[in-house]
């Protein structure tokens, strides 16, 4: 290795892995969580029509003023809470490690869990440490109290519903989280437009408690868009580490006008739903596989010694889902499948039949 990288490059640093992206050219893209509708041709046109009074030499609102109130009344967000902005949720993912870090200070989080807790944590010289899930992926209530004891957190990520196992965990489990933990509590809803769950009215309860959410999963990958809400103290703190002007022109006039259409994205996500519990339906019927219970917009899948030649299989005959296994040891022979059109989940399923049977 270069020997000015090994003087200098932080040693956590270099024995990290980048986040992987894998080339989704000419595949069935059912990897990463996406929506994948598109809008219709008027919509389209009136977006365009919207683009063309964006000026392009001015900086953006560093506010983005226009944006957080479409977002406030679109979400029904608390109005005594704050709203803070992020390109994409990870970058507030990243803000609250670098509030919160320093040397000694813990992040801690249920495992398995959205990988990008750990990689950011990690980046930004915060320890990271995982507290094993139950073997049905519910919150072990008494590891999770020990850990918070033993570490004493600065911040706890719950991805909620969370990834990639796809569950909700029990309301009281986090709430018990939320009363031992002596530091921040961030709720992760990535995935909220696929569940009926929330834990945005408990913010009234909770100061400590931020809840994280994109527009990302809603159908808008693209923009990079998330926001976190919570209680004004912490997220003043949070805004201090925000760069100026980090959500472009761009993404602010074409996240208000999407917003404009809610109802829209909301139908697409409805839509979504009803193709998860099929899909689920149709994954658990196969002789082999076992599938888990999903109240996001992907399904978490079991096939005994054969993940990895299954996704490469997959692969080839043209579908590219996640193979999740080798990431964690309670998702050994797991593989992660987003819900897609209806033409895409056929797809999916006849190839994945098909590889099946020649395994
Ligand atoms: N949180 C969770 C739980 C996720 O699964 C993801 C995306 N995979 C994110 C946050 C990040 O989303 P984005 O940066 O696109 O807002």
């Amino acid at each position: 290795m270069n020997s000015r990288i090994k003087q200098w490059v932080r040693p956590e640093l270099r024995a990290l892995t980048a986040y992987h992206v894998p080339d989704a050219a000419g595949l069935i893209k059912l990897d990463a969580m996406e929506n994948p509708y598109t809008w219709p041709p008027e919509m389209v046109a009136a977006w365009l029509e919207v683009l063309r009074e964006v000026t392009l030499n001015r900086y953006p609102d560093p506010a983005a003023a226009q944006l957080k109130e479409r977002l406030r009344t679109t979400f029904q967000l608390p109005a005594e809470s704050m709203v803070l902005l992020g390109n994409g949720s990870d970058e507030l993912i990243q803000m609250i490690l670098m509030a919160v870090g320093g040397a000694g200070r813990v992040a801690l989080a249920p495992e398995p869990t959205f990988s990008m807790y750990r990689i950011i944590s990690t980046a930004v010289g915060v320890d990271y440490a995982g507290v094993p899930l139950k073997e049905d992926f519910s919150l072990d209530p008494a590891a999770t109290r020990a850990a918070i004891e033993r570490h004493r957190p600065a911040v706890v990520f719950i991805a909620y519903p969370s990834n990639p196992t796809g569950n909700l965990f029990a309301a009281e489990d986090i709430r018990a989280i939320i009363e031992a933990a002596p530091g921040l509590v961030v709720v992760d809803e990535a995935y909220s437009a696929f569940c009926d769950a929330s834990f945005m009215d408990e913010l009234a309860r909770y100061e400590h408690l931020l809840i994280l959410r994109t527009v990302s999963k809603l159908g808008l990958a693209g923009l990079r868009l998330g926001f976190v809400v919570g209680a004004p103290a912490w997220l003043q703190e949070l805004d201090k580490l925000r760069l100026p002007y980090n959500i472009n022109v761009l993404t602010q006039a074409s996240a208000a006008f999407a917003l404009d259409h809610h109802d829209m994205l909301l139908e697409q996500a409805r839509r979504i739903r009803a193709d998860r519990d099929a899909l689920y339906g149709a994954l658990r019927s196969l002789p082999g596989v076992t599938a888990f219970p999903s109240q996001a917009n992907f399904i978490l899948f079991k096939v005994a010694g054969r993940a990895n030649s299954l996704f490469q299989r997959l692969k080839e005959v043209g579908v590219l889902i996640k193979n999740l296994h080798g990431s964690h040891p309670a998702l050994q022979d797991c593989l992660r499948v987003t819900v897609g059109t209806p033409d895409e989940n056929r797809a999916f399923l006849s190839a994945l039949r098909m590889v099946l049977s020649v395994l």
